[in-house]
């Protein structure tokens, strides 16, 4: 039988802007639209962000996290996965803000371990905080996507399962290529794969020309995938990708091909232990 694979659309993430490429999308409403369609042309998760609508700028706003997970809940049965990472974010209660959407109660919520150089910031997860997050996703029963961007992150991950903090199946995004975290190549992948734990069920991304390199390698080893314009806003070397859908679009064509079969948003839900909203 087909191995199955589940496609993740990271719809906007922080960083990309209009400026950028006019594509992607801002407000809640754009959003909510871009995962929808994503969701048409195979995504089972969409992983959300949110923006000014007006000028684009990372936000944290509850009532926006809100208005996307109810619109995304109105048209489709999408896993709907909310960022914790607020990199962006500064101040003494930053900790207990990022955790904000956890009590919305999506389907999933990233799961940030280590702290590290991110692009031009510093990326901040202290222990203590990864392990109130896992606990809160737990009480909450929203499933963590533990985001690795380096091989002492996984370690963390092992000792959160060991103390029983997070769920079987634990669920990995392997990220790669994110500036200063692992480099993408085959050799890292396969160093970061080697490390998970038992069990787990994973999914790689590629920032910028090495999206497309890291999933097709993921498909090739029996791994899930995630694209979108959080990770890259072109679809080839000097061509805009016009939409997240069209990502998702090649990727879902593309997993086809190598004999992988892309499953239903019910169908991950089974694969990764996700009740089906009530
Ligand atoms: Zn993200």
């Amino acid at each position: 039988m087909e191995k199955e694979i589940i496609i993740t659309a990271a719809i906007s993430g922080s960083r990309p802007m209009k400026t950028m490429n006019p594509a992607v999308p801002y407000s809640p409403k754009e959003i909510t639209d871009s995962a929808v369609a994503c969701f048409k042309a195979g995504a089972a998760i969409a992983h959300i962000h949110v923006r000014d609508p007006i000028s684009g700028v990372p936000e944290f706003k509850i009532e926006y996290f809100k208005e996307i997970l109810e619109g995304i809940r109105e048209k489709c049965d999408m896993i709907v996965n909310l960022t914790t990472s607020g990199s962006f974010l500064e101040g003494p209660g930053v900790g207990q803000q990022r955790l904000q959407p956890v009590f919305l109660k999506p389907d999933m919520c990233s799961l940030d371990l280590g702290s590290m150089n991110f692009f031009d910031r510093a990326f901040i997860n202290p222990p203590d905080w990864a392990e109130k997050a896992a606990k809160c996703m737990m009480e909450n029963d929203v499933k963590p996507e533990v985001e690795v961007f380096d091989v002492g992150h996984i370690y963390q991950a092992h000792d959160l399962i060991q103390k029983g903090l997070i769920k079987p199946p634990p669920y990995f995004q392997i990220c790669l290529g994110v500036k200063w975290g692992i480099q993408a190549s085959a050799e890292n992948f396969l160093f970061m794969k080697s490390k998970l734990p038992p069990g787990a069920e994973w999914s790689v991304l590629g920032v910028g020309k090495d999206q497309l390199p890291m999933i097709t390698l993921a498909m090739l080893l029996g791994g899930h995938v995630r694209v979108g314009f959080e990770d890259n806003i072109y679809l080839k070397q000097g061509v805009l990708a016009s939409s997240n859908a069209q990502m998702v679009e090649r990727a879902a064509d593309l997993a086809e091909r190598l004999g992988r079969r892309v499953v239903t948003p019910g169908e991950a839900r089974r694969i990764l232990g996700i009740k089906t909203p009530t």
